[in-house]
């Protein structure tokens, strides 16, 4: 058998320090897992079980570097958020069973186009366009996890100012219990990625901004906008 034309290229992530590549099959997304950020987006932390959206596997912009600032919106807005990515899977989980089935932990970054987002909840539409556009997910290199829970905080800076501080034990919803309640809604496989949440303190980008993430669980990830707004280049689109 041969392709009409060349397959589309195959989204990975580094491993921080391996050649080794992690191949990303599908990126899955938690929402309001904070509690703080639940209160900022106006919903009650307490009683809301968690809930999905996805984004497409070559959003990810591995490494983060320069970026396309997104197109069609006016309010892009960061959440920095805990990777977990998977070498193993299945139906059905424990929150245990969830966490052996953990490759490895890396920073995200779930950028929002806040503006199309509140347009598609206003009207219930679905969020594709508000999250899953073309480098809507700098994701930095993994950490082995060798079958331990990620520990310690989570910040982000957008040019050198703290902007979301928070600690992965504050999630409402731990990684393994996140993957436990995905595996009853789909069969988890290696290469996915979910993207546990994030703390408080979501706020808007603007062209030419600098993104550091940083975490004591997971390598760092910096993102730089262009200055100008337009369509990324994906290396998947040429
Ligand atoms: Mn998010």
């Amino acid at each position: 058998m041969t392709f009409a034309f060349t397959p589309p290229f195959a989204p990975a992530i580094q491993i921080e320090g391996e050649s080794l590549l992690f191949p990303v099959r599908r990126i899955w997304c938690v929402g309001r897992n904070y509690a703080d950020h639940a209160r900022e987006m106006g919903h009650d932390p307490e009683r809301e079980p968690p809930f999905f959206f996805g984004k497409p596997s070559d959003a990810v912009a591995p490494g983060g570097g320069i970026l396309a600032f997104p197109s069609q919106t006016q309010d892009l807005h960061h959440e920095v958020e805990l990777a977990v990515a998977l070498h193993g899977g299945g139906e059905n989980l424990t929150p245990a069973q969830g966490l052996e089935a953990v490759f490895g932990y890396g920073l995200a970054l779930d950028m929002t186009r806040r503006d199309l987002q509140a347009e598609a909840k206003a009207k219930s539409r679905p969020w594709d366009m508000a999250k899953g556009f073309d480098q809507s997910c700098p994701i930095g290199a993994l950490r082995r996890a060798n079958g331990q829970p990620a520990r310690g905080a989570i910040l982000l800076k957008v040019n050198g100012q703290v902007r979301q501080s928070g600690r992965l034990d504050d999630m409402i919803w731990s990684v393994g219990e996140c993957l436990a309640a995905l595996s009853r809604l789909v069969r988890l496989a290696p290469g996915d990625i979910l993207l546990t949440g994030t703390p408080a303190g979501v706020g808007p980008v603007l062209p030419g901004d600098i993104l550091e993430a940083e975490s004591q669980a997971a390598p760092s990830l910096c993102v730089t906008y262009l200055a100008h707004q337009g369509l990324a280049k994906t290396r998947a689109h040429g």
